[in-house]
């Protein structure tokens, strides 16, 4: 007796299976998320999260400024505004971008609901689905998930620890091109890069402006960490080279704080146009009360020595970090060194496996996120990303020394089963991890 063919679609779960566009069949909640939910509970040093560490803001006196603003100015800063962003907000951007050597005009800027929508305009506005974006390997979590709610191809290309590697993005080119595919923007990350903390040098940067002129590329320069330099001088943005070919996405989310959700792009004036139209389709207008609250901060408030702020308390917890991985990380594990941002890239040795060895990891009560939810391709198995952001010295040392006994086990076990560890459970970080570990 034969059985009856299982439904294709199993209505029970989700009435509306059939109804779904097809661009959302990539999105699945990953099981990662139930994980992460252990992964925050106090005993846990989560080593996982990009949340940038705002105890130091000056509480009071913004809590003041806000009932300030509402009660002088609240009418308008509690009212709809320019799909574009408010004009006197996009001068203070305008200022922020100086700080590293940008100029540019307030015409030119577009105020986004942090620089992920940014991100999701620019996709809008230039893809199409089977379109190709070029991408480091490994890329940011976020932005890969955007491209691929937009149905991009994600090509990845190789960088070092000098950042994107000029000869595997001109391979890259000449071979897609070959193949008769659209290549639509290089999507990249120049200052302490999420997830590896890479920066990009002047001669590199110097090259891939080269390479865009010469291909006619469109760079997507997201620098939301530019500013938090931790050992020199910021170098210049790319945007600063190539006002043409480049778009540049910011955020006060790391300078300042991530819940107002304001982010920009600053683009050539044609793409401009584009970008304004789609960001009115999308919310009419960014956040208004926000972008209010913003200025009056940056205007009020001394904001450059707030980042230095932040750089200080930044320094000491990376510090930790490589002090923690250089007392504890077994024989054959290497890390970057990253000069700015949040992140330290770690390559486990060879035969270790940073996804099979999560759920252990987490009964170790330390957390990270594994390298393959930073590739498009299911690279990075055997890296993780570790945030020095948002635990203290003190907890993310005692992280490090957790991890380190979970590797030693795990070399062991390899060294005696000979197995890896692909035996164990693999969870799948592909689809969407939980905003709080972007
Ligand atoms: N780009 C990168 C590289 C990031 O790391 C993040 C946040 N982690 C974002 C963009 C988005 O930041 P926001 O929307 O808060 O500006």
């Amino acid at each position: 007796m034969s059985l009856p063919e299982p439904s294709r679609r199993d209505t029970r779960l989700d009435p509306y299976i059939d109804a779904y566009a097809e661009r959302t069949h990539g999105l699945t909640v990953s099981a990662v998320r139930a994980l992460f939910a252990v992964a925050n509970r106090p005993e846990v040093v989560s080593l996982a999260g990009g949340m940038p560490n705002i105890a130091d803001l000056p509480r009071e006196a913004l809590a003041k400024a806000v009932d300030r603003l509402i009660t002088e100015n609240g009418t308008q800063a509690m009212q709809y505004g320019s799909g574009q962003g408010e004009p006197f907000m996009r001068e203070k951007i305008v200022e922020v971008m100086a700080e590293e050597g940008i100029q540019a005009h307030a015409d030119d800027v577009v105020v986004t609901c942090g620089s992920q929508q940014a991100l999701d305009l620019v996709t809008r506005v230039f893809c199409d689905p089977g379109d190709v974006v070029l991408a480091e390997g490994p890329s940011y979590v976020g932005a890969l998930g955007t491209f691929r709610a937009y149905q991009c191809e994600v090509v990845h290309v190789a960088m070092d620890e000098h950042g994107i590697d000029p000869v595997a993005l001109r391979a890259a080119l000449v071979s897609l091109k070959a193949g008769g595919k659209r290549v639509k923007f290089l999507y990249t990350i120049p200052n302490f890069q999420n997830p590896t903390g890479v920066t990009q040098t002047l001669e590199r940067r110097r090259e891939l402006i080269d390479i865009a002129r010469e291909h006619d590329l469109l760079v997507i320069e997201d620098n939301p960490y530019g500013l938090l330099t931790l050992d020199a001088e910021p170098l210049p943005a790319l945007r600063s080279m190539d006002a043409d070919n480049v778009v540049y996405l910011g955020s006060f989310s790391k300078i300042f704080a991530p819940g107002f959700r304001v982010g920009w792009t600053l683009a050539p004036h044609a793409v401009r146009e584009k970008l304004v139209l789609t960001q009115e389709a999308a919310t009419l207008c960014p956040p208004v009360f926000s972008q209010f609250a913003i200025a009056t901060y940056l205007e009020e408030f001394d904001w450059r020595s707030q980042i230095v702020t932040y750089r200080d308390m930044y320094r000491q917890r990376r510090d930790a970090m490589l002090d923690g991985l250089a007392q504890h990380m077994p024989e054959g594990t290497t890390w970057t060194v990253p000069q700015g941002g949040f992140f330290v890239w770690v390559t486990l040795p060879e035969g270790l496996d940073s996804q099979a060895m999560l759920p252990r990891a987490i009964s170790a009560r330390v957390a990270y996120t594994t390298g393959t939810a930073f590739y498009a391709d299911g690279l990075g198995s055997r890296n993780m990303r570790l945030s020095f952001c948002y635990p203290t010295p003190e907890r993310i040392i005692e992280g490090t020394r957790r991890l380190g006994e979970v590797l030693e086990q795990e070399l062991e076990m390899h060294r005696t089963f000979g197995l890896g560890t692909q035996t164990a459970r693999h969870y799948d970080l592909t689809t969407g991890p939980a905003p709080d570990i972007t």
